[in-house]
């Protein structure tokens, strides 16, 4: 299959990455001229373990190859996938559908024989039909273009692995010719192991989307107040995590209590969700305690830590360690962190910080902020040191080198990394999240 890729981000590249690894012959196309010319260069614009290597080894066979001009990467296409990005609209929290609207009308002016049009950007319900008006007005093609909902579930940090072992694909369209080549796009995933291939109608493909990523949102935020009770009633928020997560009806995914859901999908998602919700007036109750709860938490940590270190902060060092919103990311797009930095700050904290990826694009997002190469380094007499993300190299520090070069050896574990015995073995009084002992 020929295949062409609009829009090289995390979802676009991954995608057109695996897709030429599958045997097609992908184009990756994106308007930004300086990630073309990264990609050429086999430079991977942003973090995602064992992106590189997936496409020098596919560049070199031939299968796949990077442009900025549109026209020329869906030349050929028997399917244009549309993987740009869908941001929260500034101001009213509705999916920014200009990308998408504005990928389809270049596509209709470019395609010149028929093939699918394949949405796998996450779109409100019903944006399929608006790709579907704008191809008929812009085309030269009368027939044979079908718009077709595919949407991504890919994980930041494990995207090639969830790529290439999805639990499910979806695939929304009801034309039987379409669904033909979607099945061709995916048939590798069927040899090795069997992903189930939905196929549905558009509509519910669309939906399926936002469910799936409000659902997870839900079961985070959930804990998160479970781990609230916990503290306040003396019980373990991991023991109650593992007690209800091995309940196969409940799973224990997406049970680990934290500082609150971040990242590019989730509290843009949910959002989105509930103004497709309220433009048909079906509230959806959940979805909304959900963002209201998870927003207010990620500035509560922050008031965490000031209680931890007796309630004033002031000209106190807070040393963060992780600032993406996940590990094995360099996205910091919402990640609860800013929100934690902001509270520090507003309570007259100095902030220090280190993280493995995200410094870069934190350093646009954060002000007064001290960036520093090491743990170590970031915890230099700090008054507090608090983990924020759970990236791999956090969970295995040197705790007595952390607790000695810091000023008052006080570790505020936002993701219950370190089993307080371990941690006080090393020196330090350590906070945790919904743990019995915690502050
Ligand atoms: P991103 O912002 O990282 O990348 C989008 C890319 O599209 C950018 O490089 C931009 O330059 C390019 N682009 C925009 N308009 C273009 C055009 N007309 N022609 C060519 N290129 C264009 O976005 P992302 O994180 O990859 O997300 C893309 C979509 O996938 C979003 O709808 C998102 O919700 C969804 N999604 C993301 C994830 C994730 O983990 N990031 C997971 C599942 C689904």
């Amino acid at each position: 299959m020929r295949i062409a890729m609009i829009g090289t981000g995390y979802v676009g590249l991954v995608s057109g990455a695996c897709f030429s690894d599958f045997g097609h012959q992908v184009v990756c196309v994106d308007k930004d001229v300086r990630k073309v010319q990264l990609l050429e260069k086999n430079v991977m614009p942003i973090f995602e373990p064992g992106l590189a290597e997936l496409v020098a080894n596919n560049v070199r066979a031939g299968r796949l190859s990077f442009t900025t001009d549109l026209a020329e990467g869906v030349r050929n296409a028997d399917a244009v996938f549309i993987a740009v990005g869908t941001p929260s609209r500034r101001g009213d929290g509705h999916a920014d559908l200009s990308y998408v609207f504005a990928a389809a009308r270049e596509i209709a002016e470019s395609i010149t024989k028929p093939c699918v049009i394949v949405t796998k950007s996450t779109v409100p319900v019903g944006t399929g039909d608006e790709v579907e008006r704008i191809l008929k007005e812009f085309s030269l093609l009368k027939q044979g273009v079908t718009v077709v909902s595919n949407p991504e579930f890919l994980r930041e940090g494990a995207a090639i692995e969830d790529f290439k072992r999805p639990d499910r694909v979806v695939v929304g369209t009801d034309d039987e010719a379409a669904r033909d080549i979607m099945r061709e796009i995916y048939r590798p995933l069927s040899l090795n192991q069997s992903a189930p291939l939905l196929f549905t109608s558009r509509r519910t493909s669309e939906l399926i989307k936002y469910a799936a990523n409000a659902f997870l949102a839900v079961k985070i935020t959930f804990i998160n107040e479970i781990a609230d009770l916990c503290e306040a009633v003396g019980a373990d928020v991991q023991e109650v995590s593992r007690g209800i997560g091995l309940d196969k009806r409940i799973g224990s995914k997406f049970l680990h209590a934290g500082p609150g859901y971040g990242g590019s999908c989730f509290p843009k998602d949910t959002l989105a969700l509930l103004k497709t919700a309220g433009d048909v007036e079906v509230p959806q109750r959940i979805v909304e305690a959900t963002v209201q709860v998870n927003e207010a938490r990620k500035r509560a940590m922050g008031r965490k830590v000031i209680k931890a270190l007796g309630g004033d902060a002031h000209g106190k060092n807070v040393a963060l360690l992780g600032l993406t919103f996940k590990p094995n990311t360099d996205d910091m797009r919402d990640a609860p962190s800013l929100a934690i930095v902001a509270a520090l700050q507003d309570a007259g904290a100095n902030v220090r910080a280190y993280d493995p990826e995200g410094m870069a694009h934190a350093e646009a997002l954060v002000q007064n902020v001290a960036f520093h190469p090491n743990p170590y380094a970031a915890a230099e007499n700090a008054d507090a040191i608090v983990i924020v993300t759970e990236w791999d190299e956090f969970r295995a520090l040197d705790l007595p080198r952390l607790a000695a070069g810091s000023r008052s050896a006080l570790l505020v574990d936002l993701r219950n990394i370190y089993p307080v015995g371990e941690a006080e073995r090393a020196g330090f009084k350590l906070v945790g999240v919904g743990k019995p002992r915690a502050v």
